[in-house]
């Protein structure tokens, strides 16, 4: 007889820290027995696992390639049907750029139950370091989260109308290469050149950078920082509220609690 398939859970791992996990998501990786994670997800995160968990890396980390999304899918269901109780870890919210829609679609489609569960994403995580909002009323009455990445050598469509209203608030992930590109876009479109602009490296986590400049700067700024954490780009008024110094917690970080396997 085959054995029950077991369940995939589809897990934000927030931006970095432990203590940005849900209870949740805490609970599906000390509960994992298998666990396949991106690259953007801290070590001790992967370290909450259980010591005899599976534990497999999916994403570019220090010069190894990554593995094709088909490898993932396929890997998860062979996991899954050997009746493991399996969690794909994603960094922040898996919802977004997390190609969990594409996931959760195949291991459905082949009879595998899947939950998700929701993280903290870059832009939230960068807000709460640095004291500024992703809305504020009268504003910045709508958050647009889009990519400055390419495709087939052209940027990608970010919508770049809505992205250009002065009262959104634009959250761009990934394409740290393609910034300035695309903050020249917005420009184009009708963005004021002086609408505050931020630039956060390592959202959430003790070694977060924060860069702000008027939107016609910042990509310049960008630049010269040679940035080589992930980026997230935050342009519209609400961005002038961000604080220079990096705030940690209020209370000193402590490492979470292993709880008695
Ligand atoms: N699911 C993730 C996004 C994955 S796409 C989330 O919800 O945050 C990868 C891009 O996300 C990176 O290129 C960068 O733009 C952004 N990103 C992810 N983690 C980040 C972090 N800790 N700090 C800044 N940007 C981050």
């Amino acid at each position: 007889m085959q054995p029950e398939p077991g369940r995939v859970r589809l897990v934000g791992a927030g931006p970095g820290a432990a203590d940005l996990l849900t209870v949740r998501a805490l609970r599906a990786v000390e509960g994992a027995q298998a666990l396949l994670y991106d690259a953007l997800v801290a070590d001790e995160v992967v370290a909450l696992a259980p010591a005899a968990c599976l534990k497999i890396q999916t994403g570019k980390r220090a010069g190894r390639a990554s593995m094709r999304q088909e490898t993932i899918n396929r890997l998860m269901l062979r996991l899954a049907r050997r009746g493991l109780q399996v969690v794909r870890l994603k960094g922040g919210d898996p919802s977004v750029f997390g190609r969990v829609g594409e996931e959760a679609a195949f291991l459905r489609g082949h009879g595998v139950e899947v939950e998700v569960v929701p993280g903290v994403t870059a832009a939230s995580a960068a807000a709460a370091q640095f004291g500024f909002p992703l809305t504020h009323r009268g504003e910045a009455r709508r958050l647009l989260i889009a990519t400055a990445s390419v495709r087939d050598g052209a940027l990608a469509d970010a919508g770049w109308a809505q992205a250009a209203d002065p009262e959104t608030t634009l959250a761009l992930y990934m394409g740290r290469d393609r910034i300035e590109a695309a903050l020249r876009r917005l420009i184009e479109h009708g963005r004021s050149p002086r609408t505050p602009a931020l630039a956060v490296e390592n959202a959430g986590r003790p070694d977060a950078r924060l860069l702000a400049a008027p939107l016609e700067r910042l990509g310049a700024e960008v630049a010269a920082a040679a940035f080589d954490g992930p980026v997230v780009v935050l342009v519209g008024e609400a961005c002038a509220l961000a604080q220079p110094a990096a705030r940690g917690e209020v209370d000193p970080p402590q490492p979470l609690a292993r709880r008695a396997p």
